[in-house]
């Protein structure tokens, strides 16, 4: 089954660079000038990954990663950011509106399409099988959702991703790095801050039913999850 890609950008020289080597990679490729366009091309089936510019005219890329992350529909799909060089401060403005990862501009297409298939990997994997409960938290693999009791919570993917790491390696403590490797898949635009940025807002997202205190920070070593206090 062919991935489709949904590739926002302004510049049409890149967008087709894109397109043309996503295309030969397998993957279909869908494309959006502007934020608007983007909206209106996933309005009927969200695609299993965006590409998106930082800089559009219009709405910016971290403006519309912000809003897909609310939407219910779009809010697990990835999203890969393109930046330019200038645009790398802002990568953890980035990483709290939930964008996946990050490819700076120029870049080579065969990069892209590295990263673009380990991003796709990742989220398949996230897919799983069965479903994992432990210190009141539930989380139900195939269906990708997280129960506290019976209510339903809303997460981030990169949260479940942490959360899902977090109940399949319980009781046991990790490093930044460690983290990283397994849940980000040791990718180099990550930086060991982000495993805060996301475990910040994984116990935000825990903290209205009271969970928080199962992501418990390790001094010294990094971050465990216990369902003992
Ligand atoms: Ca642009």
């Amino acid at each position: 089954m062919h991935k489709r890609v949904l590739v926002v950008e302004d510049e049409a020289s890149i967008r087709d660079m894109v397109a043309f080597a996503l295309r030969k990679a397998d993957m279909e490729v869908i494309h959006a000038a502007d934020a608007r366009a983007a909206l209106s091309a996933i309005s009927d089936t969200p695609p299993d990954l965006i590409l998106l510019d930082w800089m559009l005219p219009g709405m910016t890329g971290l403006e519309l990663a912000r809003r897909l992350r609310a939407e219910e529909r779009t809010a697990e799909v990835p999203i890969i950011m393109l930046t330019a060089r200038g645009e790398e401060m802002d990568r953890v403005n980035g990483l709290e509106a939930g964008v996946d990862d990050y490819v700076v501009k120029p870049f080579s297409t065969r990069e892209l399409v590295a990263r673009i298939k380990a991003v796709l990997r990742r989220a398949q994997a996230d897919g799983g099988t069965g479903s994992i409960e432990s210190g009141g938290l539930r989380i139900d693999g195939p269906a990708h959702r997280v129960y506290a009791g019976d209510s339903q919570i809303e997460i981030g993917p990169t949260e479940y991703r942490l959360l899902h790491f977090f109940m399949t390696h319980a009781e046991r403590a990790y490093s930044r790095a460690q983290l990283l490797d397994q849940v980000w898949g040791g990718s180099v635009y990550v930086e060991e801050r982000t495993v805060d940025v996301h475990v910040r807002r994984l116990r935000k997202t825990l903290e209205p039913f009271g969970l928080d205190g199962l992501i418990q920070t390790v001094r010294g070593t990094g971050y465990r999850f216990s369902a003992s206090p």
